[in-house]
């Protein structure tokens, strides 16, 4: 599944391709992705201006203007979409085909079809049904030891279970909660209760840290996901604990040990993550 770093990339490849580009034309292939598509899509997306790029967690947000009300794309990609210009057609799973002025084409292709789509107007974007829970943003501002050790405050289970639920923060997936989790020196099995300021700062910067390096490295998918130029990331080459059991680890040579947290593989060390 692509994880927020992925997702970021796609959304930065989206805006340098299109900021500006009009829709032109749309072809919708399916009545339904996860859940049924929004009425009507080419009507209302033809002629639409890309004007704005954002994302929510693992959402992406268009912005589009050139009608009589600003609305809003939201597109998630579910577990296996993904999005790529131009090329030849992706045959059966390509489902959605964007044309735009300049003639670009931007396929969505979605084999599992667990992505979503939907078309609001901006105004109601941020309320709406599946961002309106989501945690804090640990890329936003105001993501820090303080904002962090509010929520962990009182939860009386293990930090990494916390640190991954989306109603706290979002777009930690289990690879970067490890991974944030070793470089700030906090055991997974601690309680969230217990992690206090000083570990709180720690470990808000490490999410930081891990996802910025990731994004720079240009996402990690194990699986089936492509960058919306094509490209594969890399941020493997930059696990120190993830997938790492029995190696020693990189900061103080003990061994790197592997447990299952609620259903999910936790990769640690021992000895220097407390
Ligand atoms: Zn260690």
């Amino acid at each position: 599944m692509p994880e927020l770093p992925e997702v970021e990339t796609v959304m930065r490849g989206l805006h340098a391709r299109l900021q500006n580009r009009r829709i032109v034309s749309f072809v919708q292939r399916r009545p339904d992705l996860r859940f049924p598509l929004p009425p009507g899509l080419a009507g209302r997306l033809t002629g639409r201006v890309c004007h704005g790029f954002r994302r929510r967690a693992k959402y992406i947000l268009v912005d589009l203007r050139g009608g009589p009300e600003a609305q809003t794309l939201i597109l998630h990609l579910g577990m296996s979409g993904r999005l790529s210009f131009d090329g030849a057609p992706a045959g059966a799973h390509e489902h959605l085909t964007f044309g735009f002025d300049d003639g670009t084409v931007l396929r969505f292709v979605d084999p599992r079809r667990f992505g979503m789509l939907d078309l609001v107007p901006t105004a109601a974007s941020a309320t709406h049904r599946w961002l309106a829970h989501l945690g804090l943003e640990p890329l936003a501002p105001g993501f820090d030891g303080p904002a962090l050790a509010r929520l962990l405050a009182g939860r009386l289970q293990p930090v990494k279970t916390a640190i991954m639920d989306q109603r706290l923060v979002v777009g930690v997936g289990n690879i970067y909660a490890s991974e944030s989790l070793h470089r700030a020196g906090v055991s997974p099995r601690r309680l969230a209760a217990n992690v206090g300021p000083g570990r709180a700062a720690a470990l808000s910067a490490a999410i930081v840290e891990v996802l910025e390096q990731a994004i720079t490295a240009g996402g990690s998918s194990l699986r089936d996901y492509v960058r919306a130029d094509g490209q594969l990331g890399n941020f493997q080459s930059f696990f120190r604990v993830y997938d790492r059991a029995g190696e020693p680890c990189g900061r103080c040579g003990g061994a790197v040990v592997k447990l299952v947290q609620g259903g999910r593989a936790t990769y640690f060390c021992g000895r220097c993550q407390r």
